[in-house]
Parts: C-alpha cells; sequence; structure tokens
C-alpha cells in the first residue's frame, strides 16, 4: 500500500514525458560553469537534460557518508555524526543542492542544514521529539487540527532533501508504520475534513507534498476542492528551494485547476535563489498561486539581519513575500541551530522601517506543548500620559498619538 502513494527513488521511472521538465534546451545550454563542472565530475553518465529532469534529480540524490565522502571533504565532527547509531533523520541531498555548496567550507550555511554534525546527537534541556504536540492533535493518522478553522493534511513522509533542524524529524524520512501516509490515511483525512464543516483552510504538507508524482497530487486536490466548505488550500513545500525541476508545466498545468490555492515555500538563506528556483517561482506567480515563504532562524546560517534582508529582497524580486520568520523549535538534537529570542527581536527591530514593509515577516514562536504559532515583536509603545499614546519608531524616536477617548484614568 505504501509504495502507491510515497514516491522513493528506487521507483521513480525516468521516462521523458511532455511538459515533465522544468527548462527548454535553450535554459539548460545556460548552466554556468561550476556547476557543470559539478556534474561532470561527480555523474559523469549525465546530461543537462537529466540535470533539469527532477526525478533524475530525486534518484541520485545523495543519502549517505560514502556518497558524501566522496563529493565533500568531511570534518571529524560531521564524520563523527555517522558514528555509533547515528542521527536519526536519514540524510538526502539533491544533486542540485549539493552543487550549491560543493567546495564550500564546513561553515557555510547551506552545508550546516544538509550535512549532519556531532551535536545532532545531543538531547538539550526543553528539547523533546515532537515539540509542538502534533501527535496528541491527531484525530486521524494524517491530520494534525490545532487551530479551529484549518488542519493540516500530512501527505507524506518523503521530502527533497531533509534539513537538519527539522520539526517533524520524528516521521520525515522515517520507516515507523504510524507515520505512512498511504492511500488509507489519505481516505480518512478527506473524510474528517468533509465530516467537519468547521474546516475551511487545508494545509497539505508532510514532508514534502511536492515531492508526491502528478496523478497523486492532482488527486489530491480534486478530492480536497470537492468538499465544500473547503474554501482555500495550502501548500508547504521546499521544493523551489532543493529541487525547483519539479515545477514543470504539467504540475503548473494541474495547480492552476484548484483555485484559491496558496504556497508556503521554505527558504533559509539567499544563496537559494538561483536561476532555477527563480524560474519554479515565476511560473508558480504566473499560474496565480499566492507564494509567501517561511524562514527558520538558524544560529551561524541566517541569525544576521543583513543576511535575512538580502534573502527578503531576493524573494521579493521573485515574487514571493515573505511571511513567517520562526524561532526554531525545540525539537531534539537542534540546539546548535537555536538563537536566543532576543536576537530574533533584534533582527525584526533592524528590518522594520529600514526596508519596505512587504520584506518584513511576521516573528512568530510556534509554542512547544501544542499552543500554536505566536507572534513576538519589538515594544514599540513607550506608554500613555492623559490623552497620549507614546510611540517609538524605527529610528528610536518617539511621537505623541492623540488618544483621548482611551484615556485609562
Ligand atoms: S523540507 Fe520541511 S518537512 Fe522536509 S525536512 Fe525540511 S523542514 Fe522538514
Amino acid at each position: 500500500m505504501r509504495r502507491d502513494i510515497i514516491l522513493d527513488d528506487d521507483d521513480v521511472p525516468l521516462e521523458e514525458e511532455p511538459g515533465g521538465s522544468q527548462t527548454s534546451e535553450e535554459d539548460v545550454a545556460k548552466q554556468p560553469s561550476a556547476v557543470s563542472f559539478f556534474y561532470k565530475r561527480f555523474f559523469p553518465e549525465s546530461g543537462p537534460a537529466d540535470h533539469q529532469n527532477w526525478k533524475w534529480q530525486t534518484r541520485n540524490s545523495i543519502k549517505d557518508l560514502k556518497q558524501l565522502t566522496e563529493i565533500f571533504t568531511l570534518t571529524e565532527d560531521e564524520v563523527s555524526a555517522f558514528s555509533n547509531s547515528g542521527v536519526s533523520l536519514p540524510v538526502r541531498i539533491t544533486p542540485y543542492y549539493a552543487s550549491l555548496f560543493y567546495g564550500k567550507e564546513y561553515d557555510n550555511p547551506l552545508r550546516k542544514t544538509m550535512i549532519p554534525r556531532k551535536d545532532e546527537l545531543i538531547v538539550s534541556f526543553g528539547e523533546s521529539g515532537d515539540p509542538l504536540c502534533e501527535d496528541h492533535m491527531t484525530p486521524v493518522p494524517n491530520i494534525v487540527h490545532r487551530y479551529p478553522d484549518r488542519v493540516l493534511f500530512l501527505a507524506t513522509e518523503f521530502c527533497g532533501a531533509y534539513c537538519r533542524y527539522c520539526t517533524r524529524h520524528r516521521l520525515v524520512g522515517q520507516d515507523h508504520d504510524e507515520f505512512r501516509f498511504n492511500a488509507l490515511s489519505w481516505d480518512l483525512g478527506i473524510k474528517y475534513i468533509e465530516s467537519h464543516s468547521e474546516i475551511r483552510d487545508v494545509i497539505i504538507s508532510g514532508g514534502d507534498p511536492l515531492t508526491l508524482d502528478d496523478f497523486k497530487i492532482n488527486i489530491l486536490l480534486s478530492r480536497l476542492r470537492a468538499i465544500p466548505h473547503v474554501e482555500i488550500i495550502r501548500i508547504g513545500t521546499k521544493v523551489p528551494a532543493v529541487l525547483p525541476q519539479r515545477i514543470t508545466p504539467r504540475l503548473i498545468d494541474i495547480l492552476k485547476k484548484y483555485h484559491p490555492l496558496f504556497m508556503s515555500l521554505h527558504f533559509t538563506h539567499p544563496d537559494e535563489i538561483t536561476p532555477e528556483t527563480s524560474l519554479a517561482c515565476k511560473q508558480l506567480a504566473d499560474a496565480g498561486i499566492p507564494l509567501g515563504s517561511q524562514t527558520v532562524l538558524l544560529k551561524g546560517i541566517n541569525n544576521d539581519y543583513h543576511v535575512l534582508k538580502d534573502l527578503y529582497h531576493k524573494l521579493l524580486k521573485i515574487r514571493v513575500r515573505p511571511y513567517y520568520l520562526y524561532q526554531c523549535d525545540p525539537v531534539e538534537g537542534s540546539a546548535h541551530f537555536r538563537t536566543p529570542v532576543k536576537e530574533g527581536l533584534d533582527i525584526m527591530a533592524h528590518l522594520r522601517g529600514f526596508t519596505s514593509g512587504y520584506a518584513v515577516p511576521t516573528y512568530v514562536i510556534d509554542a512547544p506543548g501544542g499552543g500554536g504559532k505566536i507572534p513576538i515583536l519589538p515594544e514599540y509603545v513607550e506608554g500613555r500620559d492623559n490623552d497620549y499614546v507614546y510611540l517609538r519608531n524605527f529610528e528610536k524616536k518617539v511621537f505623541k498619538y492623540p488618544d483621548p477617548s482611551h484615556k485609562t484614568d
């Protein structure tokens, strides 16, 4: 049952499909020389058309220490993550994404998010396997019902690449029976939504739903869209960053049948904004899909307002609106990624007023224990005095706003 829903790289067919690759031959010819060198050296049997094929990228993903060692000069810290029982979250990196940090040092931001380190084996204060208590809000196996009018629909446990800080560490890429999302669990999830008329918003997540093949995506979207009270459908995905080749004309033709459809795209660092990613986002935006980004604040990766400002500016240029900046969830083995909350607030204070409002996301903490997303903001209200409220602007200047009707005395 599992294999008819889950995309596994061993059973990905490599047939040529009309509309099944991201770009034209003309675009392929523009491959930068560093990227061509990477493919020639490590995938000598392949050609540019393969590199633009998402199934080739998936099938040839880097998944173990041997493959990592062939491509990267690993440090002792990285190698030791594989020792003893090893890390619990599997490794998976598409050749495309690996080419973005090939030849880069140990402290490269993208490398840190993909290659495990020894720190991942340490469970620190406040961490848990399921920090958001999703497993306690699961009325049927693939539904998380935390908020009154919307649900999370977990469509697959598979991702194009596995992020080392993943909140769903416990289920993505794992082989646990309770987290196998298949035709049976889809049916149960859809029936649950059908029988709860208060659900007006369904967020398809996982794993990464866009790693499912076109047929399965079409089936899932058509079944959800057929439920009269489901007003909007959202898809959460990191595919445009790690496997942009997946955004094919054929996929676009499917997605645009199911409006209103929104997408939350997971981006971490400005180095992810490449010509391939830009093209993928253009195709999605041209199909009328509103695109928002979700970014996890990560130590040594993007915890610097210059880096985030650069990322947000680049995202706006490819028509993606920064949506959420997440404080990193306390999932087991993630302490080396987490930053103090104060640092997040300082970053927000350096964004608001210093760049376009569209480039400023909402900074949130997803409350441990299942409290949901709680926005946190630097303090801008200085207090009040009789008929005025005192406000501090981005330059730390204080202004009075007349507010006599809200006198507290
Ligand atoms: S893409 Fe999302 S679900 Fe998959 S490993 Fe990364 S953070 Fe987790």
